[in-house]
């Protein structure tokens, strides 16, 4: 589409996922970090020793800013204890040993007879320990209230801008093309996903549903049978090219999808009216609503060329990457390179013990062909390649030089909190650069100052 002509197509190497699904066998332990997001930790309410089964609340939250933690496995608390975690900070962590037998508490919820408020509905997904996976992860209902105002709160002339949610957009396409979650949902049939969509509605108070799917894949039956049947007409399918890089993320799809254009650095869907949310999401909310279920596993994206078994794969939260990948057939070769997340926007790994979280999406064991970078960067040439590739109209280059050197304030002058961290620019750099890694560590410092 027009309105978003700066994307990238990845080599099919990157970009090709397995959309099949794989069971992952329940790990032996599990380590679950009392903080997964930008918030609060969750306050412990188990002791070592302590026999816990599967969805057992282990941690408690009291408020939006933190989460709830649950039990991923039945067995026994090992510990409670700091462990090393994605982001690379030691984070304080409950360590459950499996007993093999995994047993589930009861169901919490029946079928309800009056429905729900909105503010009930959140108070369910937040206590099902539900996150808002992205760039800044938080507690999901964080997100979604106050329930009837805009995120951002526009100051013009000392008033607040109140803006109506119009549009519910739910995504299903995914951040980066070698992600395949939501197009995996996308291609069947889910109970939750309309309980999902209702939850959503009354809480946002949008009015119509706009599903964004990939082109590239083929029909959707459960979306194509949703739109036929609003009678009103206020469900839509849009479909986008999801081999291109970046339109899965979300201030690009919005643009992409709708022509709305949400204000950077700080601006939020529902400063232009969306509420946007990706299938996945949208199906766990679903679940949580309808049933209370809590969320003690996960899909997640299996990829690279080092890798045995590649594809969808639903894991246990918690579960460590060496055991995960153990389970799954090992490593066919040397990885050069281990990475949480996308290949383009993930965090690289070297310790396989770190458990995998809430807000991952995906796990690829590169090989080092499938690399292509040097350790090594050069000087900018000035080519200008990362200025027509980045989405959100910045000089990648000229903000590198300024970072490199530590001018932070300069880099916040030439709009580097607008950067979406999507790698574009790293990748198209012909000296190599690590661009991303020196903003993500220059927006450190002037966010901590
Ligand atoms: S500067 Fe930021 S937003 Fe622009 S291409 Fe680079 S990583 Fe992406
Ligand atoms: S792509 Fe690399 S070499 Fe070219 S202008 Fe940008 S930073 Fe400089």
């Amino acid at each position: 589409m027009g309105l978003f002509s700066k994307a990238l197509t990845l080599p099919k190497s990157i970009a090709t996922t397995t959309l099949t699904l794989t069971e992952a066998p329940l790990p032996n332990r599990v380590i679950l970090p009392l903080r997964q997001y930008i918030g609060e930790p969750a306050k412990t309410c188990v002791s070592v020793g302590d026999r816990v089964k599967v969805g057992q609340l282990i941690a408690t939250a009291d408020s939006h800013n933190t989460l709830p933690l649950h039990a991923t496995i039945s067995g026994k608390v090992a510990g409670i204890t700091e462990h090393l975690y994605h982001t690379g900070i030691r984070l304080p962590a409950i360590i459950i040993e499996a007993d093999g037998a995994d047993s589930w508490i009861g169901p919490k919820a029946q079928e309800d007879r009056e429905p729900l408020s909105p503010d009930e509905m959140i108070e369910r997904i937040h206590g099902a320990g539900l996150i808002l996976k992205g760039l800044h992860p938080i507690p999901l209902a964080r997100d979604l209230s106050p329930v009837d105002q805009p995120k951002t709160h526009l100051a013009l002339t000392g008033r607040r801008v109140v803006k109506r949610t119009d549009t519910l957009l739910i995504a299903a396409l995914d951040p980066e093309p070698s992600l395949g979650i939501n197009r995996y949902h996308a291609q069947r049939e889910n109970d939750q996903l309309a309980h999902g969509i209702a939850a959503l509605k009354a809480i946002t108070g949008a009015q119509r549903t706009v599903f964004v799917v990939d082109r590239t894949q083929p029909p959707f039956p459960q979306l194509i049978e949703m739109v036929a049947k609003d009678e009103e007409e206020a469900t839509r399918i849009i479909s986008l090219d999801g081999t291109r890089f970046p339109v899965g993320l979300p201030i690009p799809l919005i643009k992409a999808a709708l022509g709305r254009e949400v204000a950077l650095p700080y601006g939020h869907p529902r400063d232009v009216g969306v509420a946007l949310y990706d299938i996945d999401t949208t199906i766990s909310i679903g679940g949580s609503v309808k049933s209370q279920i809590p969320q003690v596993e996960t899909l997640i994206t299996v990829g690279g060329g080092a890798l045995a078994q590649r594809g969808i794969v639903r894991i246990r939260i918690g579960v460590e990457i060496g055991a995960l990948i153990e389970a799954l057939g090992g490593f066919s070769q040397e990885p050069a390179k281990m990475i949480l997340g996308g290949p383009m926007m993930g965090m690289a790994q070297y310790d396989l013990t770190v458990p995998i979280g809430k807000e991952i999406s995906g796990l690829f064991a590169l090989r080092a062909d499938e690399i292509g970078r040097s350790k090594d960067y050069r000087q900018c040439i000035s080519c200008g390649l990362c200025v027509k590739v980045c989405p959100v109209n910045l000089i990648p280059g000229l903000l590198s030089l300024y970072c490199a050197r530590d001018r932070f304030d300069a880099a916040e002058r030439e709009r580097l909190l607008s950067c979406i961290e999507c790698g574009c620019c790293d990748y198209v750099c012909p000296s190599q650069r690590p661009m991303v890694h020196l903003f993500r560590h220059a927006k450190h410092q002037l966010l901590e100052t």
